[in-house]
């Protein structure tokens, strides 16, 4: 079934149908359509999913595909116009152009975290680009996976745009497939299985994966607000984020006022029994559940720390100067527990960060910008904030991606229609005009270069 899907993509796209850029945007203004017009399914999908707050579904999902779509729908002339580019005096007379053409037969496999927009949003780059697309959605999201499904239906032919649902053994035959592209949003681990599926075929890939991020509050920083925007980073989606502060590293002068300040922001936020509260959602799934109970044995968590398995629930969580060979430390926690650790000197700061792998995102609470800006240079990472967390990933004039193990290439805005997109690079010489100096033969002219 699905190398016939495919072969049929291929066919489809070869008829140059894909080509025709206001054929594009009527697509794509008929995906809008759906989407707007079943929002509230689609927030009902969220929440049978994993009790995702109605909030934050909109915030971190549908607003964001919208917009993204309204965007693509009121630029993608523009982007997809040919570019000219100034020419170089060695090919006198010529006027240069950049083309930017679709790839071809796109793969998308999505995560289930942020189950609708990370599905959607690479998805609306690639329609906008020209390509067929196939789109493997999580398993672990079954409400709004077939939901994403069904609206895909109403507005694409198969042969153009189809949804494949399924888990390991389907992506698994997906990624033997012949594609011409590969958009990847998961884990580290996976995505390492997505890079040597691609490697027979040099298929270029996008691989949007994770990392342990880190959040340093030095000694000057405004702990009240640090406090209340890292409590929004971290526990918005119960953790489930990629680019959730996984720890922090505070300055030792400010540790006991960050505590009493968290302490007062997660109350407030989700009250004394956030368990009751409808603003926080629940675990994924029971194999998540217990991987992150792991990660609270033997720890001192000075706030939160209760689990209840019946209901997927772990509690806002965290945890004072755990070991950093213990189970929190080790890998992307990817729940709502955050692990704090105090340091006093800047080298300490530096060899517990480089201790990992290159995360996907960074955050720094200080009031010396200066301070902040060394921070911000010194360590590479893929995108990140000074004085907040997460929100980098609203500005769709900022790439969003990985780099080193948190990922390969990157997305957002324009960037998401450049990376489904080859630019060609075509010189278009003049004819009234041919300088004889390349031409052999050579004899005496390289005192003419
Ligand atoms: P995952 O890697 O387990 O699964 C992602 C997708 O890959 C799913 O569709 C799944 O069916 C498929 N998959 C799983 N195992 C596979 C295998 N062996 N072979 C082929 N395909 C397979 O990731 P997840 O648990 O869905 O998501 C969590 C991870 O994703 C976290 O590490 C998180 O940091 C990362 N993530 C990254 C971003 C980003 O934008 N960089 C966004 C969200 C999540």
């Amino acid at each position: 079934m699905i190398p016939e899907l495919l072969n049929n993509q291929k066919t489809y796209f070869k008829t140059g149908k894909t080509l025709c850029v206001s054929y594009r945007k009527t697509l794509l203004k008929s995906l809008l359509n759906q989407l707007e017009s079943r929002e509230q399914d689609i927030i009902d999908a969220l929440y049978n999913d994993f009790k995702k707050p109605e909030f934050e579904s909109v915030l971190t999902e549908t607003a964001i595909v919208i917009q993204d779509l309204k965007l693509t729908i009121k630029k993608l002339n523009k982007w997809a116009k040919p570019k000219r580019v100034f020419p170089v005096l060695l090919n006198f007379p010529s006027s240069d152009y950049l083309y930017a053409e679709p790839y071809g037969s796109v793969l998308i496999i999505a995560p289930w975290n942020y189950p609708y927009q990370l599905a959607l949003a690479p998805l609306v780059g690639a329609i906008a680009a020209g390509n067929t697309a196939i789109l493997k959605p999580s398993e672990l999201t079954p409400h709004t996976s077939a939901l994403i499904s069904d609206i895909i239906k109403t507005v694409f032919k198969p042969e153009h745009v189809t949804v494949v649902q399924g888990g390991v053994d389907t992506s698994t035959k997906l990624l033997e497939q012949h594609w011409d592209y590969i958009f990847f949003t998961g884990s580290v681990a996976v995505g390492k299985i997505v890079a040597k599926a691609a490697a027979p075929n040099l298929t270029p890939v996008t691989l949007e994966l994770g990392g342990k991020n880190p959040c340093i509050i030095d000694d000057t920083a405004n702990i009240k607000l640090a406090a209340k925007r890292i409590v929004w980073g971290k526990f918005v989606n119960a953790g489930q984020t990629c680019i959730a502060p996984d720890y922090v590293l505070i300055h030792d002068s400010n540790k006991a006022a960050f505590y009493k300040a968290m302490q007062h922001e997660i109350q407030l936020a989700y009250s004394t029994t956030p368990k009751q509260s409808k603003d926080f959602a629940r675990i994924i799934n029971t194999k998540n559940f217990e991987r992150l109970s792991k990660m609270l044995v033997n720890q001192n968590c000075i706030i939160g720390g209760q689990t209840d398995a019946s209901n997927l629930y772990i509690a806002p969580t965290v945890i004072d100067e755990p070991q950093l060979d213990s189970e929190v430390m080790k890998d992307e926690i990817f729940g709502p527990i955050l692990p704090v650790i105090s340091y006093q000197n800047d080298s300490e700061l530096e060899t517990i960060i480089l201790s990992y792998n290159k995360p996907l995102s960074l955050y720094v609470f200080s009031t010396n910008s200066a301070k902040a800006k060394q921070l911000i240079q010194k360590f590479s990472f893929g995108g990140g904030c000074i004085n907040d967390t997460i929100v980098h990933f609203a500005n769709h004039r900022l790439p969003f991606g990985g780099v080193g193990n948190s990922g390969l290439g990157a997305y957002h805005g324009q960037y998401t229609f450049d990376t489904f997109s080859h630019k060609k690079g075509v010189v278009k010489k003049a004819n009234w005009l041919d300088i004889p100096v390349r031409y052999a033969p050579y004899n005496g002219k390289l005192n003419f270069v």
